[in-house]
């Protein structure tokens, strides 16, 4: 156990727990000190030092020690959270927090001592010898290993202990037995077991789902079912119950798509109960997501090259990603079994680069393609009964033809189906921008001049194969010659300077001084926007120049394309299975990018000189986070994405499922009360108004009681624009709740306002309060603090808006600082006559208070009050909320008056 102190950093108080037992308060400016000579330890050093307003020490991190000890396994990165994972008592105070701390070291090397696998030893010697602070306690703890055993371990070329994939038959294609209703109610009775709750409407809603499991009767008519299922009713199983039975009876394999992260890694938890047999599971179910979520096993071989080259951090931190490789279950760096709080602290740029985030695989070439993750993940998929996705991959597969082994699906569930056309709207869009043709560039070129980056350009993964021969060699100069037109390092000083004279850079200049000049709100900070129509002068000679240039790179490219197809095609020398597999692999690499990416930019830049189409939007934007500008952009987006969508994912499908708590917006117009115009809303929302045959439509009321359940303020004495006021109010809003509560924003700005006004005042009474875009940590590791931590608050945007899962009473209040109005910027603009008029805006938030609100109450037993500080709310949007549920206009001390009131029968219960 390292003779080392203590440190627990609140906003108002630090704590320094000396090794002798002492408990000493310092203010921030003597932590700050303290923590350059001393080395403490402490729980998630990145979120420390922010706290303490200092760059990054040197510290024992409680976190770094649990990932050493317990790879591939989550607890909550705080004090509690480590307690709550090695069975320690939980600490009530920052005091205890820090006894806590020490306690967990404790457990943490005791249980380093039960380790007898060398190959434990090997990796702790590594990291020892590279400087990780905890490698002398680690490797007194851990027991010796044989010096033979210690040799033949893998230690950090931890690729060896990995098990093969092996190639399977190709599947055939299911067959087109229907799933009848009463069979998807009788198969949910079944996953539910006799001893859980059956809940009619949970058997309604299976039953109402399964006629998107008959089969199609003529193509391009798929099956398709819009359901509606409120808040409570149990949808997931529902669906499940249906979608499973169909997968079985046709051997064939249905896709549910999410649109968070969230809710895949929860559908993949529900799944336990259709197959309780963890190896059953493993078998048939498989989280299908982009290969850039998935660690490639030779980039980390690379980044392990470059860190034995120079000691220090680098390999200290290899060292916790080569325990998480070998007791992780898929690879899935992105969530799965990788702990958030991990990349916070290696970094996350170094944990990107390890992921094939720039599409360098080079497939059966890579010494580790029989191990590799990604493939691991494309073959499972291609086996299972239930493969669980999300939108922006479905998509993309549709956008792209196919993903890397052109599986198409034909039954889908869409979950979140409140969300498609969002993720139809990315997916389907058309960007030019300074960052993606740099990415364009470093894909063919590779590392031009930082001596740190890695990237592979096509010479160096494909170079065996085309260079050959003559003409191989001379495709592929060409391509590398053509390249030169995308913007190399550096490229964003030089636009943003007017520097870019030629080609692609110089039509960034132009894009940008179109948009500063005729952009509103140029000062607000965010993103800004202009039409690209009427172009400022030269902006169209610039863009048909680069358009030429991009179709001159196309044409490069298919020229290497070709080059390979011969070489796949040869009678008289077949390739075999490997290099035939990564000749197709680079081919539709190559194609895709010729055909799609740069024909869909020449096209982009070409339209600019041509009458607008009705149907899509060209603009410029200039995107800036906090005043910074990150990028320029010409843009094309379908007015309506749900026409792509329809046309590419949901008619070539036999069957689907459309569904979310929040689809139909049957308030707030005239014939409000008409299900017909609140059915033809959702379809609008969700794309599949384009349909040749409208869908099957489902409603299944929610079994919450919320007039009894919940309450609904809206204050009338705080001034929106007066940070001071709003500040106030969220303080004595959270301290009324005690905790417990999210505060939604409608902009960083004014997130970042109130929290610096309140986090002192409530850490005084005791809240810990965590807040999005202040805290370095993500979004993810925020709620899963959130949830843990019952009385907590927590500050954040619309991806907390749309990511929060909090049943219980760790989320008992919500408040939002204003109406979420949509933006209203270009696109708004463009598709407001489409989508109702003057309704639109009303529309969409309506279903964004909605979805907030659905967020305050998960369980029977939940109470929660919803706040709004807005007091110009329209009463037109007051009908987002349940019939029933009391609304009242009051100023804010009653508003927390009655908060109080509201939740102590719930608080004084617990
Ligand atoms: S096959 Fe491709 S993705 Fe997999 S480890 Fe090798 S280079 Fe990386």
């Amino acid at each position: 156990m390292p003779h080392a102190p203590v440190l627990v950093a609140c906003f108002r108080e630090v704590l320094w727990l000396h090794p002798e037992g002492e408990i000493e308060a310092l203010a921030p400016a003597d932590a700050r000190s303290r923590v350059e000579s001393e080395t403490a330890m402490l729980c998630h050093a990145v979120a420390t030092a922010r706290r303490l307003e200092t760059p990054a020490f040197p510290a024992l991190d409680l976190l770094e020690l649990f990932a050493f000890v317990y790879p591939a396994r989550f607890c909550v990165p705080t004090p509690r959270g480590l307690a709550d994972a090695l069975g320690l008592p939980s600490p009530r105070s920052s005091a205890e927090a820090c006894v806590t701390l020490a306690a967990a070291a404790r457990a943490l090397l005791e249980k380093l001592a039960e380790e007898f696998d060398p190959e434990a030893r090997s990796i702790a010697e590594v990291m020892d010898r590279a400087g990780w602070l905890w490698g002398p306690a680690a490797l007194a703890a851990l027991p010796p290993a044989e010096p033979d055993a210690l040799r033949r371990a893998a230690g950090l070329r931890v690729w060896a202990r990995l098990e093969e994939w092996s190639e399977s038959a190709p599947t055939p294609p299911p067959g087109n037995e229907a799933v009848r209703p009463e069979e998807a109610r009788l198969r949910l009775a079944e996953l539910l077991g006799p001893v859980e709750e059956q809940r009619p409407q949970q058997s309604d809603y299976a039953a109402a789902v399964a006629p998107a499991f008959a089969p199609r009767d003529r193509p391009d008519q798929p099956q398709a079912v819009l359901a509606e299922a409120g808040t409570g009713v149990g949808k997931t199983l529902g669906y499940i119950a249906a979608a499973s039975l169909w997968a079985e009876k046709n051997q064939g394999s249905v896709w549910i798509s999410t649109y968070t992260r969230n809710l895949q890694t929860q559908i993949a938890g529900e799944l336990d109960r259709l197959y309780p047999d963890p190896g059953r599971k493993r078998r048939n179910v498989v989280i299908r997501k982009g290969r850039e979520n998935f660690l490639c096993l030779l980039n980390y071989e690379d980044a392990l090259g470059a860190a034995m080259g120079r000691p220090g951090r680098p390999a200290g931190h290899l060292g916790l990603i080569a325990r998480w490789i070998a007791a992780s279950e898929a690879g899935d760096l992105a969530a799965g079994d990788f702990p958030g709080w991990l990349a916070e602290l290696i970094g996350r740029g170094r944990v990107g680069w390890l992921a094939d985030r720039r599409g360098e695989c080079i497939h059966s070439a890579c010494p580790h393609f029989r191990r590799c993750f990604v493939e691991k993940n494309i073959r499972k998929a291609r086996q299972a009964r239930i493969v669980v996705a999300n939108h922006a991959l479905v998509m993309a597969q549709a956008a792209l033809g196919g993903l890397d082994d052109a599986t198409v699906p034909t039954r889908y569930v869409f979950d979140e189906g409140h969300h498609l056309l969002d993720a139809a709207d990315s997916a389907f869009a058309v960007r030019l921008s300074g960052q993606e043709g740099r990415e364009l560039r470093r894909w063919i070129v590779g590392a031009e001049t930082g001596r740190r980056s890695r990237a592979r350009g096509l010479r160096r993964r494909i170079g065996d194969l085309v260079e050959a021969d003559e003409d191989g060699a001379r495709a592929l100069n060409d391509v590398l010659v053509a390249a030169r037109i995308l913007p190399g390092d550096g490229w964003a000083q030089r636009v943003a300077e007017g520097r870019g004279h030629q080609g692609f850079e110089k039509l960034l200049v132009l894009v940008r001084q179109q948009v500063l000049a005729r952009a509103v709100l140029a000062d607000s900070g965010y993103g800004l926007q202009a039409d690209a129509r009427p172009a400022a002068e030269g902006l169209l000679e610039a863009a048909l120049s680069v358009a030429e240039a991009l179709e001159q790179l196309a044409a490069a490219l298919l020229g290497v394309s070709q080059v390979l197809r011969r070489r796949l095609e040869d009678p008289d020398d077949p390739p075999e299975v490997g290099l035939r597999q990564r000749l197709e692999a680079t081919i539709r690499g190559l194609e895709r990018r010729a055909g799609l990416q740069l024909t869909a930019w020449s096209r982009l830049l070409r339209d600019l000189a041509e009458t607008p189409r009705s149907d899509t939007i060209e603009w410029l934007g200039v995107d800036r986070i906090d005043g910074v500008e990150r990028d320029v952009a010409v843009n094309r987006n379908w007015v309506d994405p749900g026409l792509p969508f329809v046309e590419l994912v949901a008619q070539p499908a036999h069957g689907f499922v459309v569904t979310s708590a929040t689809l139909t917006d049957d308030a707030g117009t005239d014939d409000a009360a008409d299900p017909e115009t609140a059915w033809r809303g959702a379809e609008a929302g969700t794309g599949l108004r384009h349909l040749p045959v409208r869908p099957a439509a489902a409603r299944i009321a929610s079994t919450f009681d919320y007039p009894a359940q919940t309450r609904v303020f809206v204050v009338t004495d705080v001034s929106r624009d007066d940070f001071g006021q709003l500040a106030a109010a969220y303080a004595s809003l959270f301290v009324a709740a005690r905790g417990g509560a999210l505060g939604l924003f409608t902009s960083i700005a004014r997130l970042r306002a109130v929290h610096q006004r309140i986090a002192p005042a409530l850490e005084g009474r005791g809240l810990m309060l965590l807040a999005q875009h202040v805290d370095a940590m993500s979004t993810a590791t925020l709620v899963d603090i959130f949830r843990a931590e019952e009385d907590s608050c927590l500050l954040g945007t619309d991806a907390v808006r749309d990511g929060v899962d909090v049943p219980g009473r760790a989320l008992r209040l919500i408040v939002f600082d204003r109406v979420p109005w949509p933006r209203p910027d270009v696109l708004h603009r463009a598709r407001k006559p489409v989508f109702g008029g003057a309704q639109y805006a009303d529309r969409v938030a309506r279903l964004r208070l909605r979805q907030a609100y659905g967020r305050l109450i998960r369980r029977a037993g939940d109470r929660g009050v919803f706040v709004m500080l807005d007091r110009a709310v329209p009463s037109r949007l007051l009908s987002a909320f349940p019939g029933g549920v009391t609304i009242s206009r009051l100023p804010l001390a009653d508003a927390a008056e009655a908060t109080v009131h509201f939740l102590e029968p719930a608080t004084s219960e617990a």
